[in-house]
């Protein structure tokens, strides 16, 4: 049962990138609201069944870079009323040396992904006059990054591509919202070096990393009907750091 604030209760939710990080602590909050959830993944095989098992929930392999798989992925989760587009990956490194492969790679996964399974809950979500779209961002859509072409272009276009289909969708009672991160302890950041998170917790007003959980509670907020007035907007969940 979930709580009565926000409150996901008869929803279904699909969540892509769902085998860990931040997906896993969306897909765990979207539950605890009373959703049924689809944990989407790509390779985390045994965690996106163990985590749809503690949920009640099942989870479904795609690669959402790719079309097909990003379609078929929608499909298999069925009528979804709530879409959180949250997979994604960094392939750092300066614009003079950055290869096709690491551009196309970002583009493809963090972007790409997005039109692809909007593109395929957008009719059936009109048809029902109903559903919530929440796209993770970051704030590196918002300020850039050094050594952050790619990642930049790619969350910033998530950014452009939510505002419009919140125009597009509106009228129908379907919502888009973006959530757009700071630093948060997961896989993608770990890999840092020290020196490159304490410089980032320095400019942070709260002083601090955010943990999954905190992103996770943003989200379910604009998935919930306690949003029903909020479409287009960027909620940044970044500590003042953007601010
Ligand atoms: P993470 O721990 O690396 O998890 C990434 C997730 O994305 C994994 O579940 C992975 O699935 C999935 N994924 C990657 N490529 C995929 C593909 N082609 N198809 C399907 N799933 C794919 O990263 P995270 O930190 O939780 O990040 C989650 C989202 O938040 C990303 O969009 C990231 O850009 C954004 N974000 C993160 C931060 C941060 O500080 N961590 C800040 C701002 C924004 P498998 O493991 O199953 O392959």
């Amino acid at each position: 049962m979930g709580s009565d604030f926000a409150s996901l209760e008869g929803k279904l939710a699909l969540v892509t990138g769902a085998s860990r990080g931040i997906g896993r602590a969306v897909a765990e909050e979207l539950a605890r609201a009373g959703a049924s959830v689809v944990v989407g993944y790509r390779s985390g095989k045994a965690e996106a069944e163990g985590l749809a098992a503690a949920i009640g929930g099942r989870a479904v392999q795609a690669d959402v870079s790719s079309p097909d798989d990003a379609k078929r992925l929608v499909e298999e989760a069925g009528d979804v009323d709530v879409l959180v587009n949250n997979a994604g990956l960094t392939r750092d490194g300066l614009l003079a040396r950055m290869p096709d492969d690491d551009w196309r790679t970002v583009i493809e996964t963090n972007l790409s992904s997005v039109f692809y399974t909007c593109r395929a809950v957008t009719r059936p979500m009109m048809k029902k006059r109903g559903g919530s779209i929440v796209n993770i961002s970051s704030i590196v859509g918002v300020h850039g990054n050094w050594g952050q072409t790619n990642y930049a272009a790619s969350k910033a276009g998530i950014i452009g591509f939510t505002k419009s289909i919140a125009r597009e969708l509106g009228s129908r009672n379907v919502r888009a919202n973006v959530v757009a991160p700071g630093y948060v302890k997961t896989a993608l950041t770990e890999v840092l070096p020290d020196e490159a998170t304490a410089a980032m917790v320095s400019q942070t007003p709260l002083g601090r990393v955010a943990e999954p959980e905190e992103i996770a509670g943003a989200v379910r907020f604009l998935a919930s009907d306690q949003a029903s007035f909020i479409t287009g907007e960027v909620l940044l969940v970044d500590g003042g750091l953007g601010m």
